[in-house]
């Protein structure tokens, strides 16, 4: 038995664990690491010593493991979500004393979170369910942390997460989110949202690409030069580098080689499952998810595009475009059509506040999203600042600053839209995020006439737009 206690324990060492571990040892907090299939456990001790003798000591028992942190203990667990969870969770909890605290890493949905916080609770474990954003690399150099659940837990280990986390210029990216659930809910939008960001970048590299003829090296160009204006981010410098990588196993860029066929584990669809749930609209989070959903029908959309192809569409226009002036109308495009996706997702995240009584604070969940995680970007500062100036805010696009940036952008993503609609190029995002934008600045919609149907047919009612009341209508018999 070592005398020295870890101040922290891990468990589940893939390829987060791992790179969570080393990442809190070489902070100088020492550290327990443990795995159900041991092999991971030795490797992980391997990488510590070969990193710079880390603090780091691994075990093959649950026991020794939970028996080698000072208490009150504090153990992370990363390992696929759902009932390996719990089956982590029972394993460990049978060493675990009242005061002691288990911390959920994973991806998992915010229920059973709350779930397991009353199991755990009857036994007095205090319980975190925190969303750690940045894939391997944040979780080794620098994660974004939405930690949610017991504050007692998090006080516990606020000093090591807030030096593991990802630095920015105000802090660390790392907050207490709220009770409950909250922290795996953010990190559930977090995940909506970078669903809706891929699907946007990928858009704009299609109009550029198909409308405009660009090639990978210039697509390159323009993504790295758009990483150093207003669209500066990790999606987007990733995506630069992305056009340059040749194929190892044949002509030209590797890119154009991959099968186009996305997959999903989950977090975009519940995403917009609780939008539904809550009556939120983030048609353009939703948009991504369908894209996915079409992107997986190879087969069905190769025989399509022999049935359907080209039929009766005005080709025209591919001929007539002006690169420079699409490059720059799509990049305008791509900033717009961001900004209405994340008021999707902000909205989302007050709704269930609301609803939950989570109180969580909109404006420093931006914060701790501007380092570390993958939808890290230079205009979350300016999100965060809009929920500061007014934290009542109804939509981040009636925020002044973004307003005008949204005004002075529509023309420019209305030709775009415009554009790859007469090309027959599909951009279901920035379509979906400007039917957003032209349906929230309405003043009067057609929803009137929805009314009226309803009525007809349902005696549902209608409000009247001049006087008081609910009213209802024998239609046919005037019509
Ligand atoms: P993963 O592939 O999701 O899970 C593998 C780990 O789970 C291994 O340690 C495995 O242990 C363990 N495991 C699976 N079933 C188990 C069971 N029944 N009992 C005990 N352990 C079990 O690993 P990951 O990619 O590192 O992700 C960990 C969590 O972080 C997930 O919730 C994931 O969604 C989330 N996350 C991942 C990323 C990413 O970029 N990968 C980013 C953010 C969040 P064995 O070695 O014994 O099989």
């Amino acid at each position: 038995e070592s005398a020295v206690l870890s101040r922290i324990g891990l468990a589940g060492l893939a390829v987060m664990g791992q790179n969570l571990a080393l990442n809190v040892a070489e902070k100088g907090f020492p550290i327990s690491v443990y795995n159900r299939t041991p092999s991971k456990v030795d490797e992980t001790v391997s990488r510590a010593a070969a990193e710079g003798n880390l603090p780091l000591t691994g075990h093959h028992s649950p026991r020794d493991f939970v028996l080698s942190l000072s208490r009150p203990r504090s153990v992370v667990i990363l390992v696929k979500a759902g009932a390996p969870v719990d089956q982590t969770i029972a394993t460990l909890s049978e060493f675990l004393e009242p005061g002691d605290a288990i911390v959920d890493g994973g991806n998992e949905w915010y229920e059973n979170t709350e779930r397991r916080m009353r199991e755990t609770a009857a036994r007095g474990i205090l319980y975190l369910g925190m969303g750690v954003s940045g894939g391997e690399e944040g979780a080794r150099n620098g994660p974004s942390l939405m930690p949610g659940g017991s504050l007692k837990a998090y006080q516990n280990i606020q000093d090591i997460l807030s030096k593991v986390a990802a630095q920015v210029d105000d802090g660390p990216c790392v907050t207490y989110i709220g009770e409950g659930g909250s922290g795996n809910f953010v990190k559930m939008v977090h995940n909506g949202i970078e669903y809706g960001d891929m699907q946007l970048i990928s858009e704009a590299y299609d109009v550029l690409k198909t409308v405009g003829g660009l090639s990978n090296q210039e697509l390159a160009d323009i993504f790295a030069e758009w990483n150093r204006g207003e669209l500066e981010s990790f999606l987007i410098e990733i995506t630069a580098d992305i056009f340059k990588v040749r194929d190892e196993h044949g002509e030209g860029e590797l890119v154009d080689k991959i099968l186009d066929k996305t997959g999903m584990k989950g977090t975009g669809k519940w995403t917009v499952q609780q939008a539904a749930e809550l009556s939120i609209a983030a048609p353009t989070i939703a948009a991504s998810l369908d894209g996915r959903f079409l992107s997986g029908l190879k087969d069905e959309r190769v025989n399509a595009a022999s049935i359907l192809d080209q039929a009766g569409l005005e080709t025209s226009t591919l001929r007539s475009v002006d690169k420079k002036r699409l490059i720059d109308d799509v990049r305008q495009a791509l900033y717009a059509s961001k900004i209405c996706s994340y008021a999707q997702g902000m909205n989302l995240i007050r709704a269930k506040s609301e609803e939950k009584g989570w109180n969580l604070n909109l404006g420093e969940l931006a914060r701790i999203w501007k380092g570390g995680c993958i939808i890290r970007a230079r205009f979350l500062d300016r999100i965060k600042k809009a929920y500061e100036r007014n934290r009542g805010l109804p939509n981040l696009i009636v925020d002044p600053e973004f307003a005008r940036e949204m005004v002075q952008r529509q023309g420019a993503w209305r030709r775009v839209v415009g554009l790859a609609i007469e090309s027959g190029i599909s951009t279901p995002g920035m379509c979906a995020s400007l039917s957003y934008f032209d349906t929230y600045r309405r003043a009067r919609l057609p929803a009137n006439l929805v009314q009226a149907q309803r009525d007809l047919f349902g005696a549902h009612t209608y409000e009247r737009i001049d006087r008081p009341g609910s009213f209802h209508t024998e239609w046919t018999k005037l019509a």
